[in-house]
């Protein structure tokens, strides 16, 4: 007879799971979540666990917040849905645009929404390439972006994204995405090069692959504040100070993807600010809502808005929108979010408790299957190593991320395994004991790890 419960077996049968080897899959069925309070979720067979990782870095409030579903009923009940094309608007789109405007934490005219993460990093692909033709630039189309850096799965965003998984095998990336080289200094830093020497190595690839594509091809540059999906990879503090300087010599759009760190994960309300990013523009998503919404977002910049203007004085129309762009459910669900954020001071907090979050994190450095142990606000990774000293990786067929991830999930703790560094990014609104129950369990996995592999 089959180990696996009668759901587990119709979910083989008929749900295909992204970022799952789907082989895999058939023999190990899901883990089936129903319910969840708090920073925890609890399991068809009711066991607990503490949500590790946010859902998928998204879950900023915790689950079970009867003030969202509130929100979201209320606005459902007064109104479902309208669409915001041919001039049409709600008083939430508007307010929380005005939100959104005072918040961004780079100069803003305007914002347009769209439904996820991918959809908001597609539109600033879109509206660069817009902008260039507006300008009379047709050849200024080149999009920068980094090796391990991750923007989505959309065909443009995953073009953007810089791990060779999400473009093998579906053609991408598509023409005219560049990546250049990813500001982790433990796996990339050359024997015996110092953060600065490094910094300037990476600052200096960046300038020279401008200089090689030529300035006048090259359109915009994005990048995550600190890396998520590509491992948690928090740049030395000297890199976005030099990378500044290096897009400043050039006419390019410099957008940051606050999609993780956005709305206080980091400790401030914006990632930018945290890693001293200069950006022309955000993409916003996850956390705008705590997850109680898809929901999007780009700023636009003043000087995109006039090249938008002339292209709809041009053409007649602003040719782009989705269904749910500005979603009155949405918007209204952003609106409460934010507005709680603020009331509860949601990112003090997090400065308040992440001392505690980065000390355990920093505790495991000395474990003998971690190479690397790094955090930044309530953001952190443990990066496995195969061999200490000589930073050796392990094995990839041994999938040691995965199964650390796998050992912890069975003692109550949900993360997410990124290659061989395994990712924490619990709700912000954990609490310091939380945060230490949280970090027994990975003590506990890691010895029990230990002596699987060692
Ligand atoms: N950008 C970053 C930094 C992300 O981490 C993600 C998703 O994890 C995305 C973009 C894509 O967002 P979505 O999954 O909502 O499309």
């Amino acid at each position: 007879m089959s180990r696996l419960s009668n759901m587990a077996v119709r979910d083989i049968e008929t749900v295909i799971h992204p970022y799952t080897n789907l082989a895999r899959h058939r023999e190990t069925g899901p883990l089936i979540l129903n319910e969840g309070r708090g920073i925890h979720l609890y399991d068809d067979k009711g066991k607990r666990y503490i949500e590790g990782l946010a859902g998928l870095w998204c879950t900023s409030l915790g689950y079970g917040n009867e003030e969202l579903v509130e929100a979201a009923a209320q606005a459902m009940r007064k109104l479902s849905y309208t669409s915001i094309f041919s001039g049409k608007s709600h008083d939430s789109a508007i307010e929380l645009s005005e939100k959104l405007k005072e918040l961004a934490p780079c100069p803003t005219s305007k914002v347009l929404f769209g439904g996820s993460g991918s959809e908001a990093n597609d539109m600033q692909i879109k509206l660069t390439w817009y902008m260039s033709n507006a300008r009379g630039l047709p050849k200024k189309k080149k999009i920068i972006s980094r090796q391990r850096a991750y923007h989505g799965v959309t065909i443009a965003s995953a073009s953007l994204t810089g791990l060779p998984w999400v473009h093998a095998d579906f053609d991408l990336p598509i023409a005219n995405i560049l990546h250049t080289s990813c500001p982790h200094h433990y796996r990339f830093a050359e024997e015996g090069e110092t953060e600065d020497q490094f910094t300037d190595r990476l600052a200096k690839d960046l300038d020279d692959l401008i200089q090689k594509e030529g300035p006048e091809t090259v359109a915009a540059f994005i990048a995550e504040p600190i890396m998520g999906a590509g491992g948690v990879i928090i740049p030395p503090s000297s890199y976005f100070p030099k990378i500044n300087a290096v897009l400043a010599k050039y006419d390019v759009r410099y957008i940051a993807d606050e999609v993780i760190c956005g709305f206080g994960r980091t400790g401030e309300w914006f990632g930018t600010t945290t890693m001293g990013m200069k950006p022309t523009s955000i993409s916003m998503a996850k956390a705008i809502t705590s997850a109680y919404f898809p929901m999007g977002a780009i700023t636009i910049e003043e000087e995109l808005y006039q090249a938008m203007l002339d292209e709809s004085r041009k053409l007649g129309t602003f040719g782009h929108g989705f269904t749910y762009t500005a979603h009155p459910v949405g918007c209204a669900v952003a609106l409460k979010t934010i507005e709680i954020y603020e009331r509860d001071k949601t990112v003090e907090h997090v400065r308040q408790v992440a001392p505690v979050f980065e000390k355990r994190i920093a505790q495991f450095a000395d474990h003998p299957l971690v190479g690397n142990a790094r955090a930044k606000g309530l953001l952190g990774a443990l990066e496995l190593v195969a061999d200490k000293k000589t930073k050796r990786a392990f094995d990839p067929k041994k999938a040691i991320g995965a199964l650390c991830a796998d050992i912890l999930q069975e003692n109550g703790l949900i993360v997410r395994a990124m290659g061989d560094a395994v990712a924490f990014c619990p709700p912000l609104v954990i609490t310091a004991d939380e945060i230490n129950e949280m970090f027994d369990i990975v003590a506990k996995g890691l010895k029990i790890l230990e002596e699987r592999v060692l």
